[in-house]
């Protein structure tokens, strides 16, 4: 099953961003959990996560992927900055119980000259801090294009985190092609020596979500700017082979590239058209 879609807007809530999905033959997408820019959640409410939740099952959606906002650190220096960050988590993580079937995703964070040592302890602290036992979200770390001082650059910095965490069983790893390649791994020229090596490093059933970018950047770049499926430095044929890729089978995978909805809807029935 190709579980395919995009990031939309949450403004209307749970239930329109599953009509919206609908509408432009998605079956799984991301949202924000809040202003990605800024701190503050939309009221809470239940029926409408309900909604969702059965709008999702009459029409056999795969997983979604909720993604925390770009402003958290929860491994900046300034520990009122980390303590922002695990409040809003912990938030979150609140509110996403009531979703059936959804990820967490978010950024490790930048170290901002501790160190990536000292960043991955405190995000792996952070991560034991929100993580609720009965709580049943699967927290993904994305990784990252590896710009100034982030962690998640390397595919180790982020096993370094899942193995410091306590609650590892409730962790993943969400790959976003166009930070991979900036990154530095040649997920154009050699895909499956890019999933050898997750594999090796992490384990490729910690992969839980795909971002699908192309990018604006040549691969080691470190930049992150995210372009139109075939119309950056990754091209069609690289996202031919994700979607039929055995091993990425039944993975959401996620649009994040600059569209609006009809340039969504058109990338998304691409992808259909690829799977084979
Ligand atoms: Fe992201
Ligand atoms: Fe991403
Ligand atoms: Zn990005």
């Amino acid at each position: 099953m190709l579980y395919a879609g995009c990031h939309l807007s949450s403004a209307g809530g749970y239930a329109a961003m599953g009509r919206t999905a609908l509408s432009i033959g998605a079956n799984t997408f991301q949202f924000f959990t809040r202003n990605p820019r800024g701190g503050r959640a939309r009221a809470f409410d239940p029926a409408d996560a309900q909604a969702l939740n059965d709008l999702r099952r009459a029409h056999g959606f795969g997983p979604i992927v909720a993604h925390a906002p770009y402003t958290i650190n929860p491994c900046s220096k300034e520990p009122r900055t980390r303590e922002f960050a695990r409040e809003t988590m912990a938030d979150d993580l609140k509110r996403l119980e009531f979703l059936d079937g959804c990820y967490y995703n978010f950024h490790p964070g930048s170290h901002v000259g501790q160190g990536v040592k000292a960043g991955i302890a405190a995000i792996a602290a952070a991560l034991d801090e929100v993580l609720e036992p009965a709580g049943k979200t699967v927290v993904l770390l994305e990784t990252m294009a590896g710009k100034g001082t982030e962690v998640g650059g390397r595919l180790e910095e982020l096993r370094d985190i899942l193995d410091a965490a306590a609650r590892t069983e409730r962790l993943g790893v969400c790959v976003d092609t166009c930070h991979v390649s900036d990154a530095g791994y040649d997920i154009l020229g050699d895909l499956d020596g890019f999933l050898a090596e997750f594999d090796r490093v992490i384990g490729l059933s910690r992969m839980r979500a795909l971002h699908l970018n192309d990018s604006k950047n040549l691969p080691g770049s470190r930049k992150d700017r995210h372009a139109c499926l075939g119309e950056g430095t990754l091209g069609l044929e690289t996202f031919r082979r994700i979607v039929n890729h055995p091993a990425l089978r039944g993975l959401p995978m996620v649009l994040e590239t600059p569209n609006e909805l009809p340039g969504y809807a058109a990338e998304i029935a691409m992808l259909r058209g690829f799977s084979e």
